[in-house]
């Protein structure tokens, strides 16, 4: 049996600004000091309330991430932030893949592997984003794109980085949209995951990787997504914006 503890992040998306974002943290902090030592916990501000934010957070137990980033490591790339640049924040995550980069900026699973390597090389933790659209569940094409997805978006990562790497499995039709998968429909999925990890790096590693499920997650729904076995923790939009929210899905989960 594995020991996998939980790991529950927050993606703030393009919401508040850096004094917002100190507010909210201010408070997170205090709220969630109780849970210290139970699971793991990050929050993915926008790049421009990073800094501030790993300032605010110091010596608590929550940790920042960003949520993407540019997977050349410098020069001429107007617009784009390297990894080397998140580092040196003090930022220890990155999300990469989330659905919404995939649909508006075009992002292909090469790119995501290429992302998560540069990622990993430079030292931070990436949270991989996989997921099907409505279209792809209702035409039974789920599984496979999971499959090729996991495959894309993992290619070239070594064993001993997929322990430093955690997977999303946010189904596409379930962000933002108040449906969520049922425990049962998103731990079907996870074990597929598990089994392609175990297919790519064997079941002692597999056995290790933390698989977050996302897409509409909130403080009703939170323990029972959290019991399966399969599920390692939540990737959370919304109900990560508000304090006293995020501190009731944390709560519930554990
Ligand atoms: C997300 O953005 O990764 C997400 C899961 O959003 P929400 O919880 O709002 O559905």
């Amino acid at each position: 049996m594995s020991n996998r503890s939980l790991f529950i992040a927050g993606n703030w998306k393009m919401n508040k600004t850096a004094t917002e974002a100190v507010e909210v943290l201010t408070a997170l902090k205090e709220n969630l000091q109780k849970f210290e030592g139970k699971l793991e916990i990050a929050v993915c501000p926008t790049f421009t309330s990073l800094d501030r934010a790993v300032q605010t957070v110091k010596g608590s137990n929550i940790k920042i991430g960003a949520q993407d980033i540019s997977d050349k490591e410098s020069g001429a790339f107007t617009g784009e932030i390297s990894a080397q640049m998140l580092l040196d924040l003090g930022v220890e995550y990155v999300i990469i893949g989330h659905s919404e980069r995939r649909e508006y900026h075009n992002e292909t699973d090469e790119l995501i592997s290429k992302k998560a390597k540069t990622a990993l090389n430079a030292g931070l933790k990436p949270i991989v984003c996989i997921g099907e659209t409505l279209e792809e569940r209702e035409s039974d094409k789920t599984f496979d794109v999971i499959t090729k997805q996991v495959k894309g978006s993992l290619n070239g990562i070594s064993s001993e980085e997929i322990l430093k790497t955690t997977l999303a499995y946010e189904p596409v039709w379930a962000i933002g949209t108040g449906k969520t998968a049922t425990p049962e429909q998103a731990q079907e999925v996870h074990q597929l995951i598990r089994k392609l990890l175990t297919e790519i790096y064997g079941e002692k590693t597999a056995e290790e990787v933390k698989i977050q499920y996302g897409g509409s997650v909130k403080p009703g729904n939170s323990a029972e997504l959290m019991a399966k076995k399969d599920i390692d923790g939540a990737l959370v939009g919304g109900a990560s914006l508000k304090p006293d929210v995020f501190n009731d899905l944390i709560s519930n989960a554990l």
